[in-house]
């Protein structure tokens, strides 16, 4: 399976989860939220931490939050409503790309000017400190929704469980992998099972 949508971006300061890892005779993919772990499979290099944390504590504690993972009570995940959306900030709904950066100000909105004395940052009269500027006949696809005119709403999904509040996107990324089953480890944590391998979540509310 391809695990990388399940490693962390190439923004998130832990380097060593932009990629697959391998741990313990397993093979890992996290984002720091969502952990899985598969069948070792040898393309993938040994976990290398780069902090005193990461080196010394966590393969550890990764170890040990897998630990007798197998005798867990899965359960089948109740239904999923449909994730909730907001309106594109992208496009303002409109589907297109609207909006694009200023060329005198390349975005930034200001414009710096300096000599050797001084520097001064003056507000760009192209786009009045916006950074953008309106496209008169928008026709190029927005890439913030691909079109869709609508994103998911991260900070507004959240599914119910009988143990707590959880993620329902990542609910849904996780109900797609075949023979998914959950079952509630302790506190915000979760563990679950699917069609080649284990893996668990954080929750965002106890009860
Ligand atoms: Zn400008
Ligand atoms: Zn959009």
């Amino acid at each position: 399976m391809n695990l990388i949508p399940f490693c962390s971006d190439k923004d998130d300061a832990r380097e060593y989860f932009h990629i697959p890892f391998n741990l313990g005779g397993c093979t890992f993919a996290t984002n720091g939220s969502v952990t899985l772990r598969v069948k070792l499979d040898p393309k993938y290099l040994p976990f290398k931490g780069t902090s005193e944390f990461s080196r010394n504590e966590l393969p550890t504690k990764l170890l040990d939050f897998f630990k007798n993972i197998e005798n867990f009570d899965f359960k089948v995940l109740p239904r999923l409503a449909k994730l909730n959306t907001k309106e594109c900030a992208g496009c303002d709904g409109v589907g297109l790309k609207i909006k694009e950066d200023c060329e005198e100000c390349e975005g930034e909105g200001d414009l710096i000017f300096s000599n050797s004395y001084n520097q001064y940052e003056v507000e760009c009269q192209s786009c009045l400190g916006k950074g953008k500027k309106k496209i008169e006949a928008p026709c190029i696809t927005c890439h913030v929704c691909d079109g869709d005119k609508q994103v998911i709403d991260h900070e507004n999904n959240f599914h119910r469980l009988p143990e707590g509040d959880v993620s329902a996107v990542i609910l849904h990324s996780l109900n797609k992998l075949a023979g998914f089953r959950y079952a509630h480890k302790e506190g915000l944590m979760y563990v679950f099972k699917f069609n080649g391998g284990y893996g668990l979540f954080m929750g965002i509310n106890g009860e």
